[in-house]
């Protein structure tokens, strides 16, 4: 893994804030100009977001040292790809169709792409990845489940590219509360490249606070903290996050979620102009109709917007559905079935 970082990361002294170099208890905050007027807010937050990690350990069974959190998902990937990619030199392979942002950080720091499209079945081709891959290739995305596809992909065909893949794999698992299979972090110590990432902003239900989390190994942890914005979680987050994991009423969301997204997938189904469901394990469905621009159409001018992917590989004539509140589902149905 190491040789995988680049030099001017490896060699980098990280800043050092006044709340890093003074971890203990005081009664008199003189050591970081912040206003001494007390408000909740007027002091800098804990840059290691502490209690909201303690948390998060509690939950997913995993030590503190092996997460990062950031500003969203977005930041975190944005993180790994300023560790790993040589602008104008390495570069990353993709899967599509999957979850833009990762080419457009690519193309924010300057980094090629290889894309090799999943196969039909939405699996990903392990012989092409692992044909195409060369030595400044760093860091393979994969989505699992997939976004937009909703399937979560085999563990024998992710395992085949954890083995083989010489970069580090990244596995975002935004979605992997509402899949029933078992997420990667749990096998975080038998592949020291893997990087899996989560967010507050799906089955959490807290998209607005902007809160992504990467687990890896200490070893990467470390280095992705040397190069993180010293205060990148700021406070009404870390709070929020606090409240978020201490209540845990997203747990029965999920459920609900789940259960709608199982009736969905029936009733869109019996749709005459929907030619398939495609399987989902996630809180959206995708489906192939007939005409998908025309259907996109008609559902806004009933009030309802969902997702075109139509443009994505291999996804022509395709919507991409949220699951709702069981009202905006029938809702939606009771639409769908007038047009
Ligand atoms: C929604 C989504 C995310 C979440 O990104 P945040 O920046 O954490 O909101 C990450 N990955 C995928 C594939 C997603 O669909």
């Amino acid at each position: 893994m190491k040789d995988l970082i680049r030099k001017n990361i490896k060699a980098l002294s990280p800043y050092s804030s006044a709340r890093d170099e003074f971890t203990q208890v005081a009664d008199v905050y003189l050591d970081a100009n912040e206003n001494p007027y007390e408000n909740n807010l007027n002091r800098y937050p804990d840059p290691y977001q502490k209690k909201v990690k303690k948390l998060l350990s509690n939950w997913k069974c995993i030590s503190t040292s092996k997460m990062l959190l950031g500003n969203g998902s977005d930041e975190v990937l944005d993180l790994i790809f300023r560790v790993f990619c040589e602008p104008k030199e390495d570069n990353v392979i993709l899967l599509p169709p999957t979850y833009g942002m990762y080419n457009v950080l690519a193309n924010i720091n300057d980094i090629q792409t290889i894309e090799i499209g999943l196969n039909d079945d939405f699996s990903p081709d392990v012989d092409a990845i692992l044909k195409v891959q060369n030595a400044n290739s760093k860091v393979l995305f994969v989505c699992s489940p997939n976004n937009p596809t909703a399937n979560v992909f085999n563990i024998s065909v992710v395992e085949r590219l954890l083995e083989e893949f010489n970069g580090i794999i990244v596995i975002d698992e935004a979605y992997i509360d509402f899949a029933d299979t078992e997420s990667w972090i749990n096998r975080l110590d038998e592949f020291p490249r893997l990087i899996v990432t989560q967010t507050f902003s799906k089955a959490l239900g807290h998209a607005g606070i902007r809160l992504g989390v990467a687990y890896a190994s200490e070893e990467i942890i470390e280095v992705l903290n040397n190069i993180k914005p010293p205060y990148n979680v700021n406070e009404l987050t870390q709070q929020k996050a606090i409240e978020v994991l201490e209540q845990g009423k997203f747990s029965e969301q999920i459920e609900v979620i789940k259960q709608e997204r199982d009736k969905l997938n029936y009733a869109l189904g019996e749709l005459s102009y929907v030619n398939k469901v495609f399987p989902s394990d996630a809180n959206f469905i995708l489906i192939r109709v007939e005409g998908a621009n025309s259907i996109y159409n008609q559902l806004l001018e009933k009030g309802i917007v969902v997702r075109n992917r139509s443009t994505q590989y291999k996804c022509n004539n395709t919507l991409r559905i949220s699951v709702g509140t069981p009202e905006e589902n029938e809702k939606l149905i009771e639409e769908m079935k007038s047009l």
